[in-house]
């Protein structure tokens, strides 16, 4: 058996609704982008959802509608795809790299509060302005403490929620009332409804895909309109029309210098039929989650992801685990763990080399390992099981025995 480490989910309705924008002959930005749009808002309660060509694009503009600039710092984790922190450089501004939690591997409202009481000067020179959040792996983040920090040092918060579609965040109070009554309620809150903007990746490996694509969510009017001109070379008007339609109008504006950004239909036609599937696929995940939950409890030197939310609250895009090779039965580390699970036929994954150990961001802000523990320390141990909905139970039974005869259970 072969048990590749990711697998996008496409199916008869994508091949058909792609087959249709190339029969249509109008293959890029047009009715079928608005579409997916729409339905996306409509999905996770947005006011707002402006689909581009990727999530690194999302989050660019994002950060660009905040009004990042050059003189800007931005609050970044330091366990995260380059991404998130590459978009900061974009704009000219600086990242300040934060720890994150050793068992969510998330930021916690606690430790931006520590880095605001050390470095209180950045709040006061103003130069301090954003947060970046990053759902790792589909576990949600304490949004409801990072907001309250972020709103009462005047910062503003953009979501990466690459790997939290869909995804849940808890709030306050009545902490065992239904999901259903606690969405009515607001104390749950779906992951793009809660900070200023929130960005989703379709790559590839990502919950729902479009080959490459990315969504911006938010409910500010401002941001919206800013991200609508930025995503097409700065155009100040809607001109999808202008090729297609006889009778349009010729003429533009250019209002700024912007950036080639938009999703085109024939990639917009796969997230339609995706997004339609998307609770469904979640829900595969979390069982295949829960199936190792039970099947790889006790076995000596695994240590199963411990999550600080409801199971079904987390969109298990990724199921990291930890090796500790003092506790393994043959004392075997992570990479001979992968090297074995290789010779099975079975993908595994490393979620992330830190970014303190990539060259550009080493040099360029002088950092070390020793500044951030929990990364390395996961870094070190962590190993990304295979989990997608288009895992066949035989699969997920393979992965099971298989890890049990490695570490010997
Ligand atoms: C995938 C990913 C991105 C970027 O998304 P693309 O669509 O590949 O540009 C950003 N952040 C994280 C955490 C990701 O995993």
């Amino acid at each position: 058996m072969k048990v590749p480490f990711a697998l996008p989910d496409c199916g008869k309705d994508e091949i058909q609704e792609v087959t249709e924008v190339i029969k249509s002959r109008w293959l890029t930005t047009s009715s079928r982008t608005l579409r997916f749009e729409k339905e996306f808002a409509e999905h996770i309660g947005a006011r707002y959802c402006l689909a581009v060509n990727s999530g690194t694009a999302a989050l660019h503009l994002g950060l660009e509608a905040l009004g990042i600039t050059r003189e800007n710092k931005v609050i970044v984790p330091i366990h995260t795809f380059s991404a998130t922190a590459e978009v900061v450089r974009y704009l000219g501004a600086d990242p300040v790299f934060v720890d994150v939690d050793r068992s969510t591997f998330c930021i916690t409202a606690e430790v931006i509060e520590k880095l605001l009481d050390r470095h209180g000067e950045m709040i006061n020179d103003g130069s301090l302005k954003a947060i970046i959040p990053v759902h790792f792996g589909g576990h949600p983040c304490d949004m409801d403490g990072i907001m309250e920090v972020a709103q009462s040092s005047d910062l503003r918060v953009l979501e990466d929620a690459a790997h939290a579609f869909p995804a849940f965040c808890q709030f306050s109070s009545q902490k065992d009332a239904s999901s259903k009554q606690r969405l009515k309620n607001r104390d749950l809150k779906m992951v793009g409804t809660i900070g200023d903007v929130t960005c989703f990746s379709f790559y590839a490996t990502k919950p729902i895909t479009t080959a490459e694509g990315g969504m911006l969510a938010t409910d500010d009017d401002r941001i919206n309109k800013r991200v609508q001109v930025m995503r097409l070379h700065g155009i100040n008007a809607d001109i999808w029309s202008r090729f297609s339609d006889t009778q349009a109008d010729w003429s533009y504006d250019v209002i700024a210098p912007g950036f080639k950004y938009n999703m085109p239909d024939i990639t917009a036609a796969l997230g339609i039929h995706q997004l339609r599937k998307a609770e469904q696929f979640r829900k595969r995940r979390e069982i295949i989650a829960k199936t190792y939950y039970q099947e790889l409890a006790n076995i000596p030197g695994l240590i199963l992801p411990k999550i600080k939310c409801s199971i079904e609250n987390h969109s298990w895009h990724l199921y990291v685990a930890l090796i500790e090779p003092k506790e393994t039965i043959d004392g075997i580390n992570r990479d001979q763990f992968i090297q074995k699970m290789k010779e099975k036929d079975i993908g595994t994954s490393v979620h992330y080399i830190p970014l303190h150990r990539m060259t550009y961001y080493r040099k360029q802000y002088g950092l070390r390992p020793e500044m951030f523990p929990n990364s390395e320390w996961v870094f070190q141990h962590c190993v990304s099981l295979p989990i997608y909905s288009a895992m066949a139970d035989g699969q997920v039974e393979y992965v099971v025995d298989s890890i049990r005869e490695i570490l010997k259970r």
